[in-house]
């Protein structure tokens, strides 16, 4: 199953949905960032909530969510132009918790809960616009559904997971988001509310094979319509020119260390980790076209 999104409607439920299977871009990422479990868990549920909220806006607006708990993996950001691509990092890819009751990735223990959860939004304006809401669990489903409700008053659910085999390779990944529609009643949420009770894990539904219509059609039956679908990519969009435009806001005093000291400077990009190499030559135009 390629990576995909589904975006739908629940006329009787007063509810949309997103469903997404994101198992080979995570897989991306794990081998360009080198990632251990917990770090792919993480990196995974966020990427696969960033993407779905990308649906949910018609233009193709940046959006960048990022989420730092004070946790020994440091910052989790990704990035994506609402298109289905999306790139991202961690601070520390090599962190690896387990719950001991469970076994199950402890990614709340990797984010941390003291801190914020951050969304920004750039759509071309003068200024981006920017909403933070504190962390509750680090866990980044329970995260992100106090954002939607605290920050943009739309009661949702966010369900996201990812498995990770014996081997490191991430078997599964993934996830939903349920939101009321302001009509909704007090009928629908517990409708909904019952639904999810005993509900099985979304990462386990996927590792079945299960699409992300057949676990929408699990919870509503043949109340659901769907209404579009989006492929989903890992994608890098920097490139070589970036980085030259990036080093002519570095000081020249810097340049200068690198062109007389260093002969040269290797820049990795931090979202897929690929280097690029500039030569003394290419440093010293880059200072000249500075002050041209
Ligand atoms: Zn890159």
């Amino acid at each position: 199953m390629k990576d995909y999104l589904v975006r739908g409607l629940v006329n009787k439920r007063n509810c949309r949905v997103f469903a997404c299977t994101t198992k080979d871009l995570v897989n991306v990422a794990r081998e360009k960032h080198d990632l251990w479990p917990c770090a792919s868990a993480a990196l995974g549920r966020l990427m696969s909530a960033t993407l779905m909220m990308g649906a949910m806006n018609k233009s193709n607006d940046k959006l960048t969510v990022s989420l730092n708990g004070g946790g020994p993996i440091g910052t989790v950001l990704v990035t994506t132009h609402c298109d289905g691509k999306i790139k991202g990092f961690v601070g520390d890819p090599h962190v690896h918790y387990t719950y001991n009751d469970t076994g199950k990735l402890a990614v709340g223990v990797c984010v941390g809960r003291d801190g914020y959860l951050q969304v920004i939004r750039d759509m071309g304006l003068k200024e981006p616009i920017t909403s933070q809401v504190p962390l509750q669990t680090g866990e980044i489903g329970d995260d992100l559904a106090y954002y939607f409700s605290a920050s943009e008053q739309v009661p949702s659910v966010v369900s996201l997971g990812v498995l990770v085999g014996e081997d490191n390779v991430v078997k599964s990944a993934g996830g939903f988001i349920i939101q009321l529609l302001p009509e909704a009643t007090d009928d629908d949420i517990t409708f909904i509310e019952n639904k999810l009770k005993d509900f099985p894990a979304v990462s386990q539904l996927l590792d079945e094979g299960k699409s992300p219509e057949e676990i929408m059609t699990m919870l509503f039956g043949d109340e659901v319509e769907f209404l579009e679908t989006q492929d989903l990519f890992f994608e890098c969009d920097c490139s070589k020119d970036k980085f030259s435009g990036a080093l002519t806001t570095v000081p020249d005093e810097q340049l200068d260390a690198m062109i007389n000291e260093d002969h040269g400077a290797e820049i990795k990009c931090q979202f897929c980790g690929k280097t690029y190499h500039f030569s003394e030559d290419e440093l010293k135009e880059i200072k000249a076209n500075k002050h041209a």
